[in-house]
């Protein structure tokens, strides 16, 4: 288990697309690991695997109170969306910071696990929220593409 260092805004890894996963080899388990540490440690809630400087379709999302485990996505593919939510979003690449950002209330996911078995995820509210950021982050984007206003300073927003 490792501790990753997060990438920040500004850095150029940030803004580019990640490769999609073909096999799921030990070096991808020990960065899903790493990522899920990474995560933890910084009290997050998602995390990219371009927020650790690696370009691959790979992120970890734990939206739930304790003893849930968390969601594993490879390849993640948006099958389907609904509704829309309105609301404040943060990420662990712009530390302390807050924007309000309109998402979809519902989204349908298609990933693998981390056996490479497909599996589809259905969320709503914070999930929803969650995995649009997420999927953002592997095709290069980040919220800052999206607000509504300006980004403010703050001390207390779910970061992803
Ligand atoms: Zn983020």
């Amino acid at each position: 288990m490792a501790i990753r260092n997060i990438r920040e805004f500004g850095d150029s890894v940030l803004t580019k697309i990640s490769k999609e996963i073909k096999e799921v080899d030990r070096k991808l388990l020990i960065l899903i690991d790493d990522m899920l540490d990474t995560m933890y440690e910084s009290y997050g809630v998602g995390l990219a695997a371009p927020q650790v400087g690696v370009l691959k379709r790979v992120a970890v999302i734990d939206v739930s109170e304790e003893g849930d485990e968390p969601i594993i996505l490879i390849n993640p593919v948006i099958l389907e969306v609904d509704g829309e939510q309105t609301g404040d979003e943060g990420c662990l690449s712009l530390p302390g910071k807050v924007g309000t950002v309109t998402r979809p209330n519902y989204v349908k996911v298609k990933a693998y696990n981390e056996k490479m078995e497909e599996y589809v995820i259905e969320g709503t509210e914070l999930l929803a929220r969650a995995l649009c950021h997420e999927i953002d982050h592997l095709n290069g984007v980040l919220y800052t593409d999206k607000l509504m206003g300006e980004l403010r300073a703050t001390m207390d927003t779910e970061e992803v």
